[in-house]
């Protein structure tokens, strides 16, 4: 049995639609990525270069600039109301402020002997289930206390401020933390938790809210039962894809994966338009 690669997305992309995620396995990509995932991209490149200390406060704007630029030479499928112009209006806004409201928190990122906690890699072997899960956690940060692990978000309207708590992907983080804590030295995570910056159009008045950056919404550590049962799931979902489960999942008409599914046409017309082919991770199932 080979070993298999799981991540906390791959583990979520499983549960939203098993059939996503063997379109996934096999190598299928969209030609022209959403803009929100180009966005997103951008907006996360341009806080590590921040917490990692390469990007000084006054040149967020100038790098968010030239990083937006880059990134558009890129095919991207653009939202009805959304443009390569608009976004980066957004963008500069959400840079203008960043720096005050992150120094307003009293948080510093965390640095241990491989330097700042950014954008760092990190491992778990499950030897019984054969995988090797991996993630990459957007910043450690402390407030002279124990560390705490936020991700970067960069959503369209204010976020679900109970969803930490639940979130599945917070938790992959903190295990995948918590067991590295040998090789890291910084102990167990105490909180973990998103910063959003919310990407809303810049308005064309003086009213209305336009992009607006959140603090980072921190929430307790989960508890030893919950990070159990998480590797659980993760063991779970390796045995089921090993098992060529991957059935699709379109569940009813208020909650389906299908509306905001990349593979909808090729999952129910047999239509490749739109998608490239990479390697076929299949092969290690
Ligand atoms: S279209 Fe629906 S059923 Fe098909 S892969 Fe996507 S989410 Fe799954």
């Amino acid at each position: 049995m080979n070993e298999l690669k799981l991540s906390p997305t791959g583990v979520i992309r499983y549960e939203t639609c098993p059939k996503q995620a063997l379109f996934y396995l096999q190598g299928y990509r969209t030609e022209a990525k959403a803009d929100a995932l180009i966005f997103g991209s951008v907006v996360h490149d341009v806080l590590a270069g921040y917490h990692a200390g390469t990007v000084p406060p006054d040149q967020l704007g100038a790098a968010w600039d030239q990083k937006w630029s880059a990134a558009i030479a890129q095919p991207i499928a653009y939202g009805a109301d959304r443009s390569p112009d608009g976004l980066r209006q957004t963008g500069a806004a959400l840079f203008s402020a960043y720096h005050d409201v992150w120094q307003a928190t009293g948080l510093r990122t965390v640095t241990d002997d491989q330097g700042p906690c950014v954008e760092r890699r990190l491992f778990v072997r499950l030897p019984r289930a054969q995988v090797l899960f991996e993630g990459v956690i957007d910043l450690v940060a402390t407030r002279e206390g124990p560390p705490a692990i936020i991700d970067h978000k960069s959503p369209g309207a204010k976020p679900d401020p109970s969803f930490p708590e639940k979130s599945d992907q917070l938790l992959a983080y903190q295990a995948l933390f918590d067991a590295n804590a040998p090789l890291h030295g910084l102990g167990p995570a105490a909180q973990i938790g998103f910063a959003a910056l919310v990407k809303r159009a810049v308005p064309k008045t003086s009213r209305g809210t336009g992009p607006e950056v959140l603090p980072p919404h921190l929430v307790e550590r989960r508890s030893a039962a919950e990070v159990a049962e998480y590797w659980e799931k993760v063991a779970d979902t390796a045995s089921a894809m090993r098992a060529g489960s991957f059935r699709r999942r379109s569940l009813a008409e208020h909650n389906s994966p299908c509306k905001l599914c990349e593979y909808e046409a090729a999952c129910w017309r047999n239509d490749f338009t739109g998608l490239t082919r990479g390697q076929d991770r299949t092969l290690d199932l």
